[in-house]
């Protein structure tokens, strides 16, 4: 505490990303970033954009981007928003459609992220509980709000929300902005940008840290009704003109560009997760069933912060929340190339049969 910060700061209580250890040979499962390296496209892309002209600003409009995104989902452009990684696309949600009276809904277990932003944008939420299988439960949210929000496939717990039962969240909730936070849509869902056309009040957001293995760049984009991708400029506008440099708009364009890499990314994590499925499921692990690229699961007879910190001794780590109590025996685990898989299970076994 410092007698200089404002009361806001005060209270903050800040994101607390999962770490990024800097010893060698990690087997790092802890954060959901792809275990392929990105797009040879985009390597070529970075290389060809990095001389003289970086001494200018970069387009502050990012149109080149944006027209791939469009491109890539066929809507129109003006219809497309993006942001230095979907984080600070959230933020600028936040604070431009969800400062309202009511209060903002999301569920008890998901992304910890909005509840920061609830404290450093002052917005009032309440949380919806998840069912006892760690589901959403869309008429849980039928109730007077300030907006809405969740991850669909629901973070940390890997479970999918059908497109048909967030058209029925949509038909009903018609006063307030929906966001879909789509992070890992990627992996095993259906997007619901083709439902924007239909309701004024739908958001997608999205990112590229995930499915196209380019967190270390920082891009996140939406897609919205215009009205709303407005509302997102307004607030960008006053916050900060260029938030993507020219090394991540010609990065990003040639990652929408390259499809052949992104299906193959997307086929080694869907098989993989598949065997450390069967593999958790043989060692009597529970395990929820993921969309994702990360596995939420637990063994009845097994601690998680014991299993977290056995890993971690043999070089892996994971990730393990202590809080709400009700996730505790969990680990997230994101899924890794096949080597990092085996060695994963390799571990367990040595920590299950104590
Ligand atoms: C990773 C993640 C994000 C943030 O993505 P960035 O684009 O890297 O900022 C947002 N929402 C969820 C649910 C995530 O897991």
């Amino acid at each position: 505490m410092s007698k200089y910060w404002s009361d806001v700061v005060r209270q903050l209580q800040p994101y607390v990303p999962g770490e990024q250890p800097k010893i060698a040979n990690l087997i790092k499962l802890n954060t959901n970033e792809h275990p392929l390296g990105p797009s040879p496209a985009v390597i070529d892309a970075i290389r060809a954009e990095a001389d003289e002209r970086l001494r200018l600003y970069p387009d502050p409009n990012s149109t080149q981007l944006k027209q791939a995104i469009a491109d890539y989902y066929n809507v129109p452009r003006d219809r497309v928003f993006v942001g230095n990684g979907s984080d600070e696309v959230l933020a600028h949600l936040f604070v431009g459609m969800f400062q309202q009276d009511e209060p903002l809904l999301f569920p008890d277990i998901t992304y910890s992220f909005y509840k920061v932003y609830c404290g450093l944008y002052q917005i009032d939420y309440e949380t919806v509980p998840l069912d006892d299988s760690l589901s959403i439960v869309v008429d849980d949210y039928f109730r007077p709000n300030g907006g809405i929000i969740f991850p669909n496939p629901n973070a940390p717990t890997g479970r999918l929300l059908s497109l048909s039962e967030i058209e029925r969240l949509l038909q009903y909730n018609t006063e307030s902005v929906v966001a879909i936070d789509e992070a890992y849509i990627d992996f095993g869902g259906e997007t619901a940008i083709a439902l924007v056309d239909r309701y004024p009040n739908l958001l997608v957001t999205q990112t590229l840290s995930k499915s196209r293995s380019l967190a270390g760049l920082r891009i996140g984009l939406a897609v919205g009704p215009e009205e709303l991708i407005d509302g997102l400029n307004r607030v960008k506008d006053s916050f900060n003109s260029y938030p993507l440099d020219r090394l991540a708009v010609v990065a990003g364009t040639a990652a929408f560009g390259d499809r052949d890499w992104f299906e193959k990314g997307r086929q080694l994590i869907v098989s993989q997760r598949d065997w450390l499925n069967q593999q958790f499921a043989k060692r009597g692990f529970q395990t929820l069933p993921s969309a994702a690229n990360f596995l939420f699961t637990r063994h009845p007879q097994h601690r998680g912060s014991r299993l977290a910190q056995g890993l971690r001794d043999r070089g892996i780590i994971v990730r393990h929340f202590s809080q709400p109590d009700r996730i505790s025996d969990y680990l997230r685990i994101t899924v890794g190339m096949p080597e990092q898989n085996q060695a994963l299970i390799a571990a367990m076994d040595t920590l299950l049969v104590h």
